[in-house]
């Protein structure tokens, strides 16, 4: 049998859908792989209902449906202030996970270095992998997972091709902010380095922190390449609507890499998440303080259990540290915790370019309910390895 490609054996399927898989074996409350078990907003199901029966059923334009992108460079508008042109500055596509993939193609070439700060979500080292780039790690620091001004400086001096940012932070909860932005603004410019941004949780951010837009930053439009997704802004993650978002020429070749890769995202749900993308901003307040909420009743349950955390600034991702529970790995409490306490969690260490075995990633994107039954299961299971 003739071998498949060696660029395969450098990294794993995704530790994050793994989880989710055997979470469902053991029938665990899963809080590894982030979706809400809640539903979309009603305006979304029945836009969804009204479009199964409509003219839907084939190719949308391979960059998106003309009434997509127009509603959705509305809202980016409405939230960013950038005037953004749907047919100039937008490539709609499955999910934040394929305009990642479709940014790095267009922005590097093989053999280019990207900067990565870590930890960071698992998809950007396969990215960079697939599309020939090779990352330089910038670690980030607890407790704020703030980085260390000279260690950018040093990453940049290698003049990497681009930098990733994730913002909110999957898994830190990090929001950066706006002074740190502007640093890696002016360090990208120095050398002339593209910023890749992927903020799919611009919307769930936690008072006093806030979301700013690194491509409205002044001067960072042409240089940066957002990546999105409407999946946790909806809580449509099973939609796979996302987009990329950037000057007209970077825009120009990013179709070309997405006609290759999935031709479009699916027609009859472009269609109806235009009522999403229509809704008031008072639907926004409202995500915001759902997820506040959240927040609190998970980390309420995670202080009574006495093991450390970060609380985080926004995203719904905490790293729970599970040092002192004695497990060998957090590959193996991962497992037990499914297992033995049927609440599944991601192993942190898939996150980290370092050595770091001591945490294990939960998510608070679901119903009260079943966080406090998820929060009662560690509680108890934890109390009895202490
Ligand atoms: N972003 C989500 C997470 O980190 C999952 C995304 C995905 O699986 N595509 O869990």
């Amino acid at each position: 049998m003739p071998a498949t490609a060696s660029r395969l054996s450098v990294f794993t399927e995704s530790v994050i859908r793994g989880t989710t898989r055997l979470a469902n074996q053991h029938g665990a409350i899963n809080l590894s792989q982030g979706f809400p078990d809640f539903d979309p907003p009603e305006e979304l199901l029945k836009a969804l209902e009204k479009a199964t029966r409509g003219p839907f059923h084939q190719y949308a334009v391979t960059w998106g449906a003309p009434r997509f992108r127009e509603a959705l460079a509305r809202k980016i508008q409405r939230f960013s202030g950038l005037p953004i042109d749907p047919d100039r500055h937008l490539v709609t596509t499955c999910g934040s996970t394929e305009a990642m993939m479709v940014a790095m193609m267009t922005a590097c070439n093989p053999g280019d270095k990207v900067v990565v700060f870590s930890p960071f979500y698992e998809n950007y080292a396969a990215d960079a992998i697939l599309s020939g780039a090779e990352p330089i790690y910038v670690p980030l620091h607890p407790p704020d997972f703030g980085f260390v001004l000279e260690d950018l400086v040093k990453a940049f001096e290698q003049k990497p091709k681009a930098i990733i940012v994730c913002n909110p932070s999957n898994p830190t909860g990090k929001v950066f902010t706006r002074e740190e932005l502007l640093t890696i603004l002016r360090l990208a410019e120095e050398h002339d380095a593209f910023v890749i941004t992927d903020e799919p949780y611009e919307h769930i951010v936690y008072a006093p922190h806030e979301h700013v837009h690194f491509a409205a930053l002044p001067g960072a439009f042409e240089r940066t390449i957002t990546c999105n997704s409407l999946s946790k802004t909806y809580s449509i993650t099973g939609w796979r609507l996302g987009y990329v978002q950037a000057a007209p020429e970077v825009i120009a070749q990013a179709r070309k890499v997405h006609d290759f890769l999935t031709v479009g995202a699916a027609a009859p749900l472009q269609e109806a998440a235009v009522a999403g993308l229509e809704l008031p901003d008072s639907y926004y307040h409202e995500l915001q303080a759902l997820y506040a909420r959240k927040k609190e009743v998970f980390l309420e349950h995670l202080r009574a259990t006495g093991l450390p955390f970060t609380e985080p600034q926004g995203a719904y991702y905490v790293m729970l540290d599970i040092s002192p529970m004695g497990f060998k790995d957090d590959t193996e409490a991962s497992e037990r915790f499914i297992k033995e306490a049927g609440v599944a969690g991601v192993a942190g260490s898939s996150f980290f370019r370092e050595p770091v075995h001591h945490l294990i990633r939960f998510h608070f994107a679901k119903k009260e309910e079943t966080l406090h039954a998820a929060g009662e299961r560690l509680r108890k299971y934890t109390s009895g390895k202490m």
